[in-house]
């Protein structure tokens, strides 16, 4: 059995108090969820002194989805209510089935949007979608607070640009336009309580079916989610559902990941997994858009 290292837990009622705590308990880890924490305590791959669970702050509970407003989620939101909420799956339906896809039904009642950015972890499940809706995270210390985008948020394998005494307050998702259209697609070992072989989000802005921008994103191909240069370039100009540019964009994705083996899959099968996702997400997007 894995007993914890003793540690000094406090519940925060307060952002001011949890940030307070933050910037003066020595050698203090934040717990949302704890379904990525506990484990690393479990396992004594961590050995904090103090726990400062951020679940009973108001602010970090937040949510709202407005009208012509895209929407605004404390870091605490969870990915179960990311799953169901039927104001994200209307306008964030890419983000909310990336949300429903981590772990089972127990993990995401506890697990948070903020803890599995947090967390970092090359295969997380939410990163490519917030990056393909633009999404920004507000970070809060002490001292203040600055915003972000997610795309420069995670910076390598379980590494992050939060400093000492910093946290993630709030995922800023902005109102994505009238023709812009997200599909987020993974392939793992099976339907749930797996870690993703590799994952994609493909973000198209279409003009009268023809393709004016385009954002690929990959994850659990790198140290951490790889937006693609050459996806783009083999798509933007032409017609949506074009074969020819399906394929042109598949060899790209594939031409620009150079993936690890490990227990899950040989990194030849996972350049494999990103040409088909790369077209089965393309051909789906155009049966939406069509
Ligand atoms: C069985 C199982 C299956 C899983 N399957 C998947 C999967 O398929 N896909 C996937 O992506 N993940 C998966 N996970 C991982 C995990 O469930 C998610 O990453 C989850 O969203 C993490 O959220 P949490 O609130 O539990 O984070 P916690 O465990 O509480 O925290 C994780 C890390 O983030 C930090 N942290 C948390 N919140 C903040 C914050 N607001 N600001 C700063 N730091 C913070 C913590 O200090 C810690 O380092 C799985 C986990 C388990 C146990």
């Amino acid at each position: 059995m894995n007993i914890l290292t003793p540690f000094e837990y406090f519940a925060p009622a307060t952002l001011d108090e949890a940030l307070e705590l933050l910037a003066t308990k020595e050698n203090a880890k934040v717990l949302a969820g704890g379904t990525d924490l506990m484990v690393q305590l479990k396992e004594k791959m961590i050995h904090p002194v103090n726990v400062i669970d951020i679940t009973h702050v108001p602010e970090l509970n937040e949510f709202k989805c407005e009208e012509g407003q895209g929407a605004v989620l404390g870091a605490c939101t969870t990915d179960a209510f990311c799953e169901f909420s039927e104001e994200l799956k209307a306008k964030f339906p890419a983000f909310a089935y990336a949300a429903g896809e981590i772990g089972g039904p127990q993990v995401r009642e506890m697990g948070t949007i903020g803890g599995n950015l947090a967390n970092s972890g090359p295969s997380a499940e939410t990163p490519a979608s917030l990056i393909c809706y633009r999404a920004q995270l507000v970070l809060a210390s002490k001292n203040g607070e600055r915003t972000i985008p997610v795309e420069d948020f995670i910076t390598g394998n379980r590494k992050n640009c939060l400093e000492a005494g910093e946290i993630i307050k709030t995922i800023i998702l902005p109102e994505p336009a009238a023709n812009t259209f997200v599909k987020y697609g993974y392939v793992g070992m099976r339907s749930s309580m797996e870690i993703d072989i590799a994952n994609m989000c493909i973000r198209l802005d279409v003009e009268d079916g023809e393709i004016k921008d385009a954002m690929c994103v990959m994850g659990s191909v790198a140290i951490k989610p790889l937006i693609s240069e050459a996806v783009p370039a083999a798509l933007i100009g032409t017609k949506v559902g074009d074969e020819e540019a399906i394929k042109a964009a598949a060899e790209a994705a594939q031409s620009e990941v150079h993936p690890i083996t490990d227990v899950r899959a040989s990194a030849a099968y996972r350049v494999d997994v990103i040409g088909a996702l790369c077209r089965r997400l393309l051909r789906e997007l155009a049966a939406e858009i069509n």
